[in-house]
């Protein structure tokens, strides 16, 4: 059975206005209600603005919930005794490096953790091999952290919050400043870590590259709010909102593109079929001739996904073929897009 780990129950935060006098804004975050399970890898997809760093700073209690709770590991984060015990248990890791860093040599800047924890000197040694070894980069252990590269500083960033002991790794765009190869070494690394050390991670992002290969579940922010959460499956087979469309397919189909007039059909791939010659087929088993409007597909856990909008014929009676035919495909849903022109 999968246990709770990091539970917001209805959460709103609102941020005081930047001048005394002004109006209360509007809530960063609004009603939020998320789960992650102890052992999971989860991503919090959304564009800027969108809430993320207010959802991880209520994660470790830096801020407090408005209404509403935040749990972490059976602990409200509004109970002042225990603020300890959670940062404890949340190790932070966030996008610029340089920022993290406050010692002039690594081993000492990954034992700040411990060290400010009062871990005894010869645990802290052995928390400090061992996090460096985990993230590769005990051979760095005596040179000066300003002087390594940007996925090497993070590695640091991550053993530093491995010293602490942490039951969770919360990731707020700690891949966002890097090369996209050493984002997918740093996002191999995490994996791993989630794999041997059982440790939660929760990535934060809004790069949706850094999640389709190795999320279990993702969770899509929009203005304050869960827009839509599930599977990584589910939503990029399916994204039901439109922010979860624009993120899961930036450069993919907009329903604007279909031509004034037209009947269009947006075709979602459920892992398999993608490649199968749709098109092809359509002509040749049942007389029809469509368009391709725009297309889009995604391999995500080793499962082909995508979507893609056809132009139906014109003719009512060979655009019902037509659609009857595509839903008479395995894993493949298709839904009839409205146009307002
Ligand atoms: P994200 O991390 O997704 O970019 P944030 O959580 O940083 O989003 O911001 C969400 C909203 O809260 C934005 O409208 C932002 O302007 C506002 N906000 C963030 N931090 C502060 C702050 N310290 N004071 C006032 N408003 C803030
Ligand atoms: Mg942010």
């Amino acid at each position: 059975m999968s246990e709770k780990f990091i539970e917001f129950k209805n959460v709103t935060y609102t941020y005081e206005p930047e001048e005394q006098g002004e109006a209360k804004p509007s809530p960063a975050l609004c009603n939020i209600d998320l789960t992650v399970n102890r052992g999971e890898f989860v991503a919090v997809l959304g564009h800027n603005g969108s809430g993320k760093s207010t959802l991880a700073k209520l994660t470790n209690a830096i801020l407090v919930p408005e209404s509403g709770t935040v749990t972490v590991d059976g602990i409200d984060t509004s109970d002042e005794d225990r603020l300890t015990d959670i940062r404890r248990k949340v190790g932070m890791v966030f996008q610029n490096p340089d920022n993290q860093i406050v010692a002039t040599m690594v081993e000492d800047d990954v034992a700040f953790g411990p060290e400010n924890l009062g871990v005894a000197p010869d645990e802290i040694r052995r928390r400090v091999d061992d996090a460096l070894k985990a993230v590769g980069m005990y051979d760095y252990r005596l040179r000066e952290p300003h002087k390594l590269s940007g996925g090497q500083k993070q590695r640091v960033a991550i053993a530093r919050a491995l010293a602490t002991d942490p039951k969770v790794l919360l990731c707020d765009e700690a891949t966002s400043a890097l090369d996209p190869t050493t984002t997918v070494s740093i996002l191999s690394l995490l994996k791993d870590l989630n794999e041997k050390l059982g440790v939660t991670v929760v990535v934060i992002t809004h790069q949706m590259s850094v999640i389709e290969e190795i999320c279990s579940r993702v969770a899509i922010l929009d203005g304050g709010v869960v827009a839509e959460q599930g599977s990584v499956q589910d939503i990029f087979a399916n994204p039901s909102t439109d922010a979860a469309r624009r993120l899961v397919y930036p450069g993919g189909v907009r329903v604007e593109q279909v031509p004034a007039s037209s009947r269009a059909v947006r075709i979602s791939f459920n892992g398999g079929t993608v490649y199968q010659p749709l098109i092809a087929s359509l002509a040749i088993d049942c007389g029809v001739k469509v368009n391709i409007l725009g297309a889009d597909t995604r391999n995500i856990n080793g499962h082909a996904f995508g979507t893609m909008l056809l132009s139906l014929p014109e003719d009512p009676n060979e655009a019902a073929k037509a659609l009857s035919y595509i839903r008479s495909q395995p894993n493949v849903a298709a839904e009839e897009v409205e146009y307002h022109g």
